[in-house]
């Protein structure tokens, strides 16, 4: 009789692929999968009873912001837990253009200074990807992280956060850095257009960056310049960056927001198909919630946050310089996607003020209203109070939206969490995975299980690079989660937003159990992921 180290008996099978679920025993050994027939003669160390209950491969988020929370000195176990106890395997980092690599050495220790303000502590900062790794190394972990390049980060790390082209030498600097960090194992390069310093860069700038990405066969994945009133001509920008590159194409977090934009997934999805029909390799993710979270410094125009966070705050203390702000967001700025134009200080919340806790939960037309105060002006001042870091929450799309691009057939699944302590963080860091089965699936039944599992496993691993992962066959990495589709539910909310989900009942990494019932074992196997 075969000996493994773990085995998972009487579960319906969901292999990632995409296929129904079918019954069969898993076992896992060394690390890796074997398929038994059901009611197998097998023994192993550790044995789940997985009846009545489905078997998939480890979740994959492909959209995450948690390149650092891991780095954190203080406990934030609870933060970094809730990726872990949904079922999330493997963690892709380094999203919306931003990262924790790589940087110029003579450039490291400014950026670094940065990155404690985005990251709510001092996480480093790195020169290469290989360095990131083995900050992360030092910290053992419970599931597997991956990290893409960020545009944002690497320019930064060339140039400084400033608003101006960059150099050809420049330019051949961001290459160089990015093909490194490409070589080392990065997943791939992202973008975010609408943040500083991405909306700095011309089009001509990304081509050539996503050329690099092209050459490793990764993917070009990019936070649009604009998800709003201008979301079709920024979709055929990315388009454009793609088949002028070369490289494969990955929409993050698809959406179309702001009042003006509701309903135009109807034209962004079908072009999309179009663009698959026609050949082009182009694919998106999303997360289930009609609202969105940014940073507030992002509501402003691009040029406020020119020169970073100390020219920022002289800016925000300055009354003709808010003037200047207020009309920027009346009339909008060309290739600027204006939030708020687009919605209104009601739709805007604070998610995490930590020195102005009385804020956090309420919109800044609230806060303005009790204040008897101009919108922008109490905005400059909560900014100013948090030396330039708040987040916040935008209710900015419709549930229409949401649930086409869940529908589409390449549609994967990407929290886009943003885990940091302190506040009311938007709740899909904790929540996305267990939602879409539970709420999405079980409750509205816009998407089959099976397909739902392949959006969160195979087509993920596929997209990304992941050999190996996302599938469950004979051989594949032991990373597995075992979960009742009867109960699986998510629990956190706007309120109480690491409220655990329900319904998750063991969570697999490398064949060692890391959780159950929501639990962690205190397993560690996690590794970061070299692509
Ligand atoms: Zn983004």
């Amino acid at each position: 009789m075969s000996r493994f180290d773990l085995l998972i008996r009487g579960g319906l099978v969901f292999d990632g692929t995409g296929r129904p679920g079918r019954e069969a025993d898993v076992a896992a050994d060394g690390g890796r999968l074997t398929i038994l027939p059901p009611g197998a003669a097998a023994d192993a160390a550790e044995v789940i009873d997985a009846r009545g209950r489905a078997v998939a491969p480890g979740f994959i988020d492909v959209h995450t912001h948690s390149d650092g929370v891991a780095l954190l000195r203080q406990d934030d176990r609870e933060l970094v837990r809730a990726a872990v106890i949904q079922g999330v395997t493997t963690e892709i980092s380094g999203n919306c253009g931003s990262g924790l690599f790589p940087a110029l050495p003579e450039r490291v220790d400014a950026m670094r200074a940065d990155t404690r303000v985005t990251f709510g502590g001092d996480v480093g900062m790195y020169q290469d990807f290989t360095g990131f790794a083995e900050a992360h190394a030092r910290v053992p972990r419970a599931n597997h992280l991956a990290s893409l390049v960020g545009h944002g980060t690497l320019r930064s790390g060339v140039l400084g956060p400033v608003d101006r082209p960059a150099t050809p030498t420049e330019l051949a600097a961001m290459c160089d850095l990015l093909d490194r960090a490409l070589s080392q194992g990065a997943a791939g390069l992202s973008t975010g257009l609408i943040y500083t310093p991405g909306t700095y860069a011309s089009t001509d700038e990304v081509v050539a960056l996503a050329a690099v990405a092209a050459r490793h066969g990764k993917p070009y994945v990019t936070h649009l310049r604009d998800e709003m009133s201008r979301v079709e001509e920024a979709l055929e920008e990315a388009v454009e960056i793609a088949r002028r590159s070369g490289a494969p194409l990955h929409v993050s977090h698809h959406k179309t927001a702001g009042r003006y934009a509701w309903g135009r997934t109807e034209r962004t999805l079908p072009r999309i198909a179009e663009l698959r029909a026609g050949g082009m390799d182009v694919t998106c993710d999303v997360y289930p919630y009609t609202a969105g979270s940014t940073a507030l410094a992002a509501m402003l125009p691009p040029w406020a946050n020119d020169g970073g966070l100390a020219a920022l705050t002289r800016r925000l203390g300055s009354p003709e310089e808010r003037d200047r702000m207020r009309r920027a967001i009346a009339e909008g700025v060309p290739g600027w996607e204006n939030t708020v134009g687009n919605g209104g200080w009601d739709r805007i919340s604070v998610a995490c003020a930590p020195r102005n806790p009385q804020t956090e939960g309420r919109t800044v037309a609230e806060l303005a209203a009790a204040a008897a105060a101009d919108p922008l002006d109490v905005v400059a001042e909560l900014l100013l109070s948090e030396g330039g870091e708040v987040t916040i929450i935008s209710h900015s799309m419709i549930e229409d939206d949401v649930r086409r691009v869940l529908a589409a057939p390449y549609a994967m699944i990407g929290s886009d969490g943003v885990p940091k302590p302190g506040g009311r963080p938007h709740p899909r860091w904790a929540g996305t995975f267990p939602r879409v089965l539970g709420h999405y699936v079980r409750e509205l039944g816009l998407l089959t299980l099976e397909s739902a599992v392949h959006k969160m496993t195979g087509m993920a691993a596929a997209r990304f690079g992941l050999a190996g992962r996302g599938v469950i066959r004979d051989g594949a990495h032991a990373d597995l989660v075992v979960f009742d589709p009867d109960t699986v539910a998510d629990g956190a909310t706007f309120t109480d937003p690491l409220l655990p989900p329900s319904g998750v009942e063991a969570v697999v990494v490398g064949g060692s159990v890391v959780a159950r019932e929501g639990v962690e074992t205190g397993a560690r196997p996690g590794t970061v992921l070299e692509l």
